[in-house]
């Protein structure tokens, strides 16, 4: 069915309608409010009318209407904000001034930047979507159940529920999510915390309170290395301070009780570690979930297998994890449920455009 007329040949009964250029981000958008029916009481609509976010399945958290998802277990996020910003109030505190004195006065300019691109990074990596799939629908449920049953033999035992598909020479095998009700895509797993499945799920990260997926994963990969640009960075200015104090007759006692933050001697290495071994990830285009499974390593049982999705090349690979466009969110978590309250789509319906009329409809 064709819901659109060619303009140019408009003719009569486009007479009443006036044509619009349809904008791509208006289809793009398909579960945008509808307007209210004319007459209408307005706060009734608004009362009746709720939001995709109030009856999602999985187990996040949603603030500021929406705009915000957490995940349920995400108490350690305030404890990862907490201790960067004490450590690096520290660092301004106890530091900075005796290095603007005697190194150079560039020093708070770099730490304050790195500071900030830390924390951005992380509110990015901690609020975003990070790549759930919508739980199949009734209709589509069935639909699947039905291609499960047609496909299974005559014998008494029930059907797979595994789906193979080729990726790049390679047989990749699918499995059903009985949670979500549907074949689960390459590379996508169900978080058992958050009761999803995410696409190119990584891991699940308490310290960000999130999924690490397909759409939060640049910026995770973002935070842990400007994180460890900022402990080393602290570490180098740390120990300078604590040299030149040392040298200047005080003992390196005195010198380590007035910066407090040799602590950091400690969490470098650990932050060094993890941003090397998701630089290897990102080089050789693997999620943590692939590599600790040993997916595509031979461990997993089956021989001579390659990833079939890195592209034989470090740089098309950092590219395409890091640089390819990030994919829309799926959830459409701050659209409007429909009036009659039924359950959200899984797919996102295309509506027709507001100014087609109905009469003007044509079956092609
Ligand atoms: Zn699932
Ligand atoms: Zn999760």
């Amino acid at each position: 069915m064709s819901a659109r007329r060619d303009p140019a040949g408009g003719g009569g009964t486009m007479k009443n309608c006036e044509y619009r250029q349809i904008e791509p981000q208006g289809l793009g958008t398909p579960n945008a409010a509808p307007p209210p029916p004319a007459g209408a009481n307005d706060a009734d609509t608004r009362a009746k009318r709720r939001r995709k976010w109030e009856v999602f399945p999985g187990k996040n958290r949603f603030y500021c209407d929406g705009r915000i998802m957490v995940a349920r277990q995400s108490g350690v996020l305030p404890l990862t904000l907490g201790l960067i910003v004490l450590t690096s109030c520290l660092f301004f505190v106890f530091d900075c001034p005796f290095l603007v004195e005697h190194v150079t006065s560039c020093i708070p300019a770099i730490g304050g930047a790195l500071f900030a691109f830390v924390i951005i990074s992380l509110l990015q990596t901690s609020f975003r979507d990070p790549g759930i799939l919508p739980r199949a629908t009734a209709d589509e449920a069935a639909y699947t159940e039905k291609q499960i049953d047609d496909s299974a033999s005559s014998s008494y035992r029930p059907p797979p529920r595994t789906l193979e598909v080729i990726i790049n020479q390679q047989v990749v095998k699918l499995k059903y999510c009985f949670t979500c009700k549907m074949f689960r895509p390459p590379r996508t797993s169900h978080c058992s915390l958050c009761d999803n499945c995410v696409e190119r799920f990584d891991h699940h990260c308490p310290w960000v309170g999130n999924c690490v997926g397909k759409r939060n994963y640049r910026f995770f990969y973002a935070f842990i290395v400007s994180l460890s640009f900022l402990t080393a960075f602290i570490f180098g200015c740390v120990t300078t301070h604590l040299t030149l104090r040392s040298q200047g007759g005080k003992g390196l006692i005195t010198a380590v009780q007035e910066s407090p933050l040799i602590v950091c001697f400690f969490s470098v290495w650990s932050i060094l570690g993890l941003s090397g071994f998701h630089t290897y990830l990102v080089a050789s285009n693997l999620t943590t979930n692939e590599d600790i499974k040993g997916s595509w390593s031979g461990n997993s049982g089956v021989q001579n297998t390659v990833n079939p999705y890195s592209y034989n090349n470090i740089f098309a690979n950092c590219c395409a994890v890091l640089c390819a466009p990030l994919p829309p969110s799926l959830i459409d978590r701050r659209g409007f449920l429909p009036t009659q309250e039924s359950p959200p789509a899984a797919q996102p319906q295309v509506e027709l455009p507001v100014f087609v009329g109905k009469s003007d409809l044509t079956v092609v």
